[in-house]
């Protein structure tokens, strides 16, 4: 069998491929120079399959689709109180370039603005860093992103620094306020490099599938950034990323996303994937328009709009319940968070015991969330409260600690040590 998901990207390219509306950059020729027919798209999961249509091996310069994962790199260096202190968290309903500072303190808006970008790329690497040093630096973080090395495209480059008078302008202004150490033509140097950052849509779609993936790359496996750092960048993406339309796509598309002047888009859904798409000609906002089409049409086909009220996460977290005289096993699955917790809570309150024991079987759980530990194990110890003996059954360790609230440990036992009607328990 071949899996439909590559013919399903085809059909969305397919579906946009007519739309020529809109405008290729022409700023600087390099640009300018792009093929306008040019069309791909990818998408690669958390479980570390890449799927791409298209033309997926075209390269070009990631430009503004850098900023976030800079402003991420900035975090994890530096935490988010200092991050904080150069650039805010709010959308600012203005174009990608304004030449605007909050007027308060002086910082940029967000992250995702030049101003922001600019900002943020300053502390890569330390304060002190030699431009040229924060630039490998960026250059080799974006690598493991994508797992592969990429390389700058200096001609793009040195054309855009020739035509940088806007983003010089908002340097000088960040040193003005202090907010930048750098002499502002280094600042707009070290941004202007890590935009000229060449990458295909298979590229941003790992790149980004490794944020949603709570910062380990699914494609080589190394843990890159903390799962912290990817819930903010992707927290200030949704409500900043697509500039003075990212109210709008928030409604309609409802995916954190970010776009590029090269014509490059990337979505991120939390915990499943990252797709990126690769049309250059831009709407007025500076965003792809047949970028924007595809992901309209890849929400709504797919589900994949984060505030859809109709989805339901996950699977039912009681797999089965077994028991005979003196033994009720509950065997859970899928992974447990609050919601999935709550449900087995919920049912163990109701749950009529008339054995003896109650045993949690946790070998199909797929993961646990922090507070879902917590909340088993706080219904484990309500359970033995009320008079019962209780038990896990954990050969992966998924509680990873047993210490209840009242100090005592959750018992463990494995399939041997508990029979059912005289079997031993049998997963399968
Ligand atoms: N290098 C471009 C700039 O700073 C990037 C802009 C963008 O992609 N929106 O102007």
């Amino acid at each position: 069998m071949k899996t439909p998901i590559p013919f399903y990207l085809e059909e969305i390219l397919k579906r946009v491929r007519d739309n020529t509306d809109g405008e290729v950059a022409d700023y600087i020729p390099e640009l300018a120079e792009a093929d306008p027919e040019k069309l791909g798209a990818a998408m690669c999961t958390t479980t570390g399959n890449v799927y791409s249509a298209g033309d997926d091996d075209v390269e070009f310069t990631i430009q503004s689709i850098s900023k976030p994962f800079t402003y991420a790199l900035a975090l994890q260096e530096l935490g988010l109180d200092r991050v904080r202190e150069i650039v805010g968290m709010e959308p600012s309903g203005e174009a990608f370039n304004e030449l605007s500072l909050n007027q308060e303190d002086h910082r940029p808006v967000n992250p995702m603005i030049n101003a922001g970008a600019i900002a943020v790329t300053q502390l890569i690497n330390g304060v002190d860093s030699e431009p040229e040093d924060r630039v490998e630096c960026l250059r080799k973080f974006f690598s493991r992103l994508a797992g592969r090395e990429l390389h700058i495209d200096n001609d793009t480059c040195a054309s855009e620094l020739d035509l940088s008078d806007r983003n010089l302008s908002l340097a000088h202004m960040l040193r003005n306020y202090d907010i930048i150490e750098d002499e502002a033509h280094d600042a707009v140097a070290t941004y202007t490099q890590q935009c000229s950052i060449v990458v295909t849509v298979r590229d941003l779609a790992v790149m980004s599938a490794t944020l949603s993936n709570g910062g380990r790359q699914p494609v080589t496996g190394e843990k890159i950034l903390d799962a912290d750092v990817c819930r903010l960048t992707l927290a200030v993406m949704s409500s900043a990323g697509m500039y003075d339309g990212a109210g709008r796509w928030m409604a309609e598309v409802g995916i954190p996303a970010k776009s590029g002047v090269s014509g490059g888009l990337i979505g991120l859904l939390p915990g499943q994937m990252g797709v990126a798409t690769f049309s250059p000609r831009l709407n007025k906002e500076g965003n792809s328009v047949r970028g924007v089409d595809a992901f309209r049409m890849l929400s709504k086909d797919m589900g994949l709009h984060l505030m859809s009220t109709e989805e339901r996460y996950g699977v039912a977290p009681i797999r089965n319940v077994e028991q005979d005289d003196n033994l009720t096993v509950f065997f859970l699955q899928g992974q447990l968070n609050f919601n999935a917790a709550e449900t087995i809570l919920h049912e163990l309150a109701d749950f009529d015991f008339d054995t003896s024991t109650v045993v949690l079987e946790l070998s199909h759980v797929a993961g646990t969330h922090r507070i879902g530990r917590r909340m088993l194990k706080e219904g484990l110890r309500r359970i033995r409260e009320s008079g019962f003996e209780i038990a896990v059954i954990d050969p992966n360790e998924i509680l990873s600690n047993r210490t209840m609230s009242d100090g005592t440990e959750v018992p463990v036992g494995d399939h041997e040590d508990y029979q059912i009607n005289g079997e031993t328990i049998d997963i399968h």
